[in-house]
Formats: C-alpha cells, structure tokens, sequence
C-alpha cells in the first residue's frame, strides 16, 4: 500500500497486527486526509509532520516498485554504482578514517563558474582526483615516474602541476591577479578554491570575472604542461600566461553582455501585464506552492474570469514532504476551489514543469514521487466540462505565488470568494487587469 507513496527511508510507523483496519482508522480516503486523533499522543511532532507529508491518492490503484534513487524511478546500473559508491563514502566518513571530505560549496560553486564548458569540467575533474597527474596514474598501478616532468624535483601532484611547480609560480608571478600562493600554507586544490569563493569582492561582477580568468589560467597551464609531455615543447610563462588572459577576454567579451542584459530586461519587465485572461465563458485557475526545508508548505490559488476579474482564490498552509508535492496539492486544491464555484471550464496554469509533464502521465524528473497527487488530479479533472493544462514561467504567475506566500504564515485554508486581501490586489493590478476596489 504504501510502495508508491513518498517516505522517506527515516520514517517506519509501528504497525499493529491488524495492519489494514489499524491504517483504515487513521487515514480518510475519501477526503485524501490522515485523522490521527487516535495516535497523535503517541508521537512527537516530527513523526506527526512525517505522516501528514505522505499523499493518499486512489488506494485501488496498483501498486508498484520505484527506484528513487533515479529521476525516472526506473533502477540503471550506473545509478546502482553511485548509491554503493556515495554509501560507502558515507560509512568510511562514519567510521573516522582519514578521508578527504570536499566542501559541498565546493562542487556547487564549480559549476557556476562562468566558463567554457570543458573548462568547468575540468576543474570538477581536478577536484574529483580524475586529472591523470603522474601521482593519480602511479596510484591506479600505473607504471610511470611520479616525479613532475618539468622540474624532476617533487612528485606531481595536482597542487604541485597547478601551483607549485616552478614555472607555474612565474605564471602567476607575471599576472596582474595580484594573488599569490603561499607554498606553507597551501594544502589541497579544493581548499583554495574554497577560500577564492570567500573571498570579499568589489562586486558580483568582479568576482565572476576573477573566476574566469582563473579557470581559463588553470586551463592553459595544465594544455602547457601536455604539451610538453607529448609534444616536447617546453612552457613559456608569459606565452601561457598572455593566451590564458586573451581567451578569457574574449569569452568574457562574447558572453557577459548579453548575460548583463538578460538580468536588466528581467529587472524591467514586471511593470508590464504578463498575465492573459482565458477565453469567453472559461475560467483560469492558476496555482502555486511554497515550501521550505522544514517541510512548512503554503498553497495559493486565483481565478479569474475572461475579463480579468477575480472570480476567488485560497492561501492555505501545510505540511509538504517536497517543493514538488506543495506545487501538485496546489493544482489540486486549485480544482477543488473551481469545483465548489461551479466553474465547469477551466485552464488551470502552474509554473511547475514536471506537475504539468506529470498531470500528462510523464512521471519523468521524479514526478512518481507525487503520483497519488497526480492520479487524484486526473480524477478531479473529470469532474469538470473541460480542462486545460498549461505551463506558465513563475512571472506570470505571480498572483498565485502571492497567495502561496500568505498560505505558508497561515495555519489553516482561507479562501475569498470576491475581494481579494490588499497584498494581493496590488499584484492583481499590476497584472494590468480589473480588480475589485480594497474595502
Ligand atoms: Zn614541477
């Protein structure tokens, strides 16, 4: 019963030997709720929360096994390969043996390095220990000198390649960076770069930039040193230097500005109407969901008619096991509000790709996380005379996403019928549209 819904693998209920009746008591089919009047003075308020984030859809539906460690919930070897590989990190790091653990930051932050593609793919490679420095390749059995090629003096690290070596110090020396790498004090690859990204900046921009440059320079000095590995040509540190500081330029030159005008245009762009009314005689219901870590979720729902007015609307806050569920219960109780106003045709719209995706029956990006939300949809849909589903970007929605805002600092439901609170008709307005006077 329990196979396709969300739990978490931290949540196991004590289940007496009359199982079915005993679940029968505490869950409401037929209005999809947990009524745990009779055990919720057995459990505390985390074990409470657990239970309430899990979704009843339609029992009669089959159950089936889901391999949540995949978008698709379809079992793949690779995928099978990582969860034994990220489990025995997990109990290595337990079990108090000297491994090097990398700072998550660390891995976030390198692929929003503004690069080259493969530049940022090999920085990941550097800091995963893929890059074939004579160290790594002596470590997998690799029958070569460990000792670094260019200065026949210390093992060649990543470290040593990237920093230490000799001439990779003249690299840097010769650059206008005016950062230095103190040989003492350096220990791994990852930590340095942990302490650029910390680094205080003038602004968001310079720091972009400075990353560039750095990754292009990491780029070029590993291309100098392969070079001469198989080619014999032996690295000029300005030469290098100059090449890593042009393609930088150049990269910078053909990308930042449209990306500086990307976020300009975004900046502009709410004074103007986003939001289109349906056609004669339906009804739009756009929904929206907010969620936070603690598993606090709001609900927010407005419709509107063909001429823009609002037709009623709902902000209701509660517990969600996911951002995803929070979006789909939203687009559920969305229906519901339509349904208990008569309204028989409807678009409903949610900024949501994969409930949309997932309303069509693509379980994809870990829609079958949600599938009694999802079933319960396609259930409520044929209530209704017509249904259409669309996907709108999170600006055109911005009423809903109002109203979830005010759903997730409400304890229970509260719906308007025809006036709208006063924070939401100023977002009501600004979608260009007729809205009734606050009172
Ligand atoms: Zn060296």
């Amino acid at each position: 019963m329990f196979t396709e819904r969300n739990i978490s693998p931290s949540i196991f209920l004590s289940v007496p030997h009359d199982a079915p009746q005993f679940v029968a008591e505490i869950m409401d089919k037929g209005l999809h709720q947990w009524t745990l009047q009779r055990i919720v003075h057995l459990l505390d308020q985390d074990s409470i929360n657990s239970i309430l984030c899990l979704p009843i859809g339609n029992v009669s539906h089959p159950d089936r096994i889901v391999w949540p460690w995949c978008a698709n919930g379809l079992y793949s070897a690779k995928s099978g390969y990582h969860l034994i590989h990220a489990l025995r990190n997990v109990s290595m790091s337990n079990g108090g043996q000297s491994s090097h653990c990398v700072n998550p930051l660390v891995w976030k932050e390198i692929w929003k390095i503004v690069t080259l593609p493969k530049i940022r793919v090999f920085c990941w490679r550097i800091v995963s220990k893929a890059l074939a420095t004579r160290l790594n390749l002596c470590k997998r059995r690799v029958n070569v000198n460990p000792i670094c090629p260019l200065c026949n003096d210390q093992v060649e690290s990543k470290e040593h390649l990237l920093f230490l070596c000799p001439w990779v110090k003249m690299v840097r020396f010769c650059s206008t960076f005016n950062y230095r790498v103190n040989p003492q004090s350096f220990t791994t690859f990852d930590q340095w770069f942990k302490s650029l990204i910390q680094m205080k900046f003038p602004s968001s921009l310079d720091k972009r930039n400075f990353l560039t440059k750095i990754s292009f320079l990491l780029w070029f000095i590993w291309k100098a040193r392969c070079r001469f590995i198989f080619d014999g040509c032996k690295p000029e540190p300005i030469h290098v230097l100059q090449m890593a500081n042009s393609a930088a330029r150049d990269f910078l030159e053909a990308c930042l500005p449209s990306i500086s005008i990307g976020i300009t245009n975004r900046e502009v762009l709410p004074a103007q109407p986003l939001w289109s009314p349906p056609r004669l005689g339906w009804y739009k219901v756009n929904s929206d969901g907010a969620w936070k870590s603690n598993k606090a979720a709001g609900l927010g729902v407005i419709i509107r008619n063909s001429e823009g007015a609002f037709c009623g609307g709902l902000a209701e806050g509660k517990v969600c096991q996911s951002a995803l569920a929070t979006e789909a219960d939203a687009v559920l109780s969305g229906l519901n509000l339509a349904l208990s106003l008569h309204h028989r045709k409807v678009m409903v719209e949610t900024d949501s790709r994969v409930v949309k995706f997932g309303i069509s029956g693509n379980y994809g990006n870990r829609a079958w996380s949600i599938l009694p939300i999802l079933l319960e949809i396609r259930r409520m849909e044929t209530l209704f005379d017509s249904v259409e589903w669309c996907w709108i970007p999170r600006n055109k929605n911005r009423a809903a996403h109002m109203a979830a805002s005010i759903g997730i600092a409400t304890v229970h439901r509260v719906t308007w019928l025809n006036q709208p609170p006063p924070s939401l008709v100023r977002v009501l307005v600004s979608d260009g549209l007729p809205c009734p006077p606050v009172m």
